[in-house]
C-alpha cells in the first residue's frame, strides 16, 4: 500500500502489475478535519487523509510551535509515564515515576534515584527514532527559522533524527546529561563514561560508579539533568523564558503525545489559545489540550498516534 497517494494495490504474481487498486475518496464537506478511511478490500490498514480544513491550519503562515511530550517516543518503545512499566522498586516498595523524579527522592536516597535514571536512559539509548521524530526533523529542514520545537522528553531522540540544539528547548532536560547538585557547575555535563550504558532494571550502582558521579569540580554527588515534579522551571537549565516568548510568536501551535500534566505546557498552550492561535492537538485520547481545541473552536484534534498523523501533516507544510 502506498500511504502517500492513498492507494492500495493487490500485486499478482507472474509480471507483478496490479490487477485492482482503488485510491482514497475525497473528504466530503461538513467532514470532520481528517477521515480515517479503512480499505476493507485488500488490507486493514487505516489512510489518514487530512481534509481542506486541516491543511488550510497547517499552511497559517509564520512561526510554528511544536509541543511534544513521552508519547512520541512511545513508538520507539519508550514507556511514557502513564503506562504501568513506569514503576521502580526499592526494598519491598514500589515507587511511581512521580514519586522516584523528585528533589525530595534523591536527597532521601540518591543511589536509587540514580540506578532508576541509569535503567531509564539505557531504555533511551536502546531505542531509535521513530517516523514521529523523523517527520519532526523533516518539519524543521523545511521550516527553517519558523519552526521550533519544545520537547518535555529528556531521551534526547529528537536531537538524535535530526533536530538541532538551536530550535529544540529540551524543558526537562537531558537524561544523558548531569549537573552538580549544589548547582556550582556553570552548565550541565554528559555523563563520564565508564558508567555503563545498558542497565538492567534493578541493577545497583557501585562504589566505583558513584565516584564517577561525583561533580568534577567541588566534589558533591551530581544529580541527572532532568526536571523533577518538585522543582521550577528556570531559562538557564530549561529555556522556561524562551519557550514563554515562542509561545507568544506562534502563528500555530501542534501538540503531540502529552498528558498535559505539567506547569509549562499547558501555560504554552493556554497563551496560544488566549491570542487566538490555531491549535492541533494529536493524541490517542482526549486530554485538556483537546480540551482548549473544543473552547476555541480554532483548530483540529486528531485522534490517533504521532507516528501516524505528523508525516502526513508535514508533507502538508508550506516550504520556507
Ligand atoms: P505522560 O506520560 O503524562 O503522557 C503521555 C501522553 O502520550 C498521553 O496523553 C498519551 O495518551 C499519549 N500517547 C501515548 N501513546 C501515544 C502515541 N503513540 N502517539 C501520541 N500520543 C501518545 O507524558 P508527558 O505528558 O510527556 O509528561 C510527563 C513527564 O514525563 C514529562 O516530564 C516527561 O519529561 C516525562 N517522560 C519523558 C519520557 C521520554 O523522554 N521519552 C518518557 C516518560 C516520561
Amino acid at each position: 500500500m502506498d500511504r502517500r497517494l492513498g492507494v492500495c494495490r493487490l500485486e499478482v504474481t507472474g509480471d507483478g502489475a496490479p490487477i485492482r487498486e482503488h485510491a482514497r475518496p475525497e473528504p466530503s464537506s461538513g467532514d470532520s478535519a481528517a477521515q480515517h478511511w479503512h480499505c476493507h478490500w485488500h488490507c486493514s490498514t487505516t489512510l489518514l487523509v487530512l481534509d481542506d480544513s486541516l491543511k488550510q491550519i497547517l499552511r497559517t503562515p509564520g512561526l510554528i510551535l511544536w509541543l511534544t511530550g513521552a508519547g512520541v517516543s512511545a513508538e520507539s518503545g519508550i514507556p511514557t509515564f502513564r503506562g504501568k512499566e513506569g514503576y521502580w522498586q526499592v526494598g519491598s516498595r514500589h515507587y511511581q515515576p512521580e514519586e522516584m523524579a523528585t528533589w525530595a527522592a534523591f536527597q532521601e536516597m540518591p543511589d536509587e534515584v540514580w540506578a532508576w535514571y541509569l535503567y531509564r536512559r539505557s531504555v533511551c539509548r536502546g531505542a531509535e527514532p521513530n517516523v514521529a521524530h523523523r517527520a519532526l526533523a523533516k518539519a524543521e529542514e523545511r521550516g527553517g527559522d519558523l519552526f521550533l520545537l519544545v520537547t518535555q522528553n529528556v531521551d534526547g531522540l529528537h536531537l538524535r533524527a535530526g533536530n538541532t540544539l538551536d530550535r529544540t528547548y529540551q524543558i526537562h532536560g537531558n537524561i544523558d546529561f548531569m549537573r552538580c547538585s549544589r548547582e556550582c557547575l556553570p552548565a550541565p555535563v554528559p555523563l563520564p563514561e565508564g558508567i555503563d550504558l545498558v542497565w538492567n532494571k534493578g541493577r545497583p550502582v557501585t562504589e566505583r560508579e558513584l565516584q564517577a558521579l561525583k561533580c568534577p569540580s567541588c566534589g558533591t554527588m551530581t544529580r541527572p539533568h532532568v526536571l523533577w515534579f518538585d522543582e521550577s522551571y528556570d531559562e538557564a537549565n530549561f529555556r522556561f523564558q524562551s519557550a514563554i516568548d515562542a509561545a507568544q510568536q506562534a502563528s500555530l501551535v501542534v501538540v503531540v503525545g502529552t498528558s498535559g500534566g505539567t506547569s509549562l505546557p499547558m501555560h504554552l498552550g493556554t497563551i496560544a489559545a488566549q491570542r487566538g492561535v490555531p491549535m492541533v492537538v494529536i493524541n490517542p485520547e482526549p486530554n485538556p489540550f483537546s480540551a482548549l481545541v473544543t473552547r476555541s473552536g480554532n483548530g483540529a484534534f486528531l485522534s490517533g498516534a504521532a507516528g501516524q498523523w505528523l508525516p502526513e501533516i508535514v508533507d502538508a507544510l508550506p516550504s520556507a
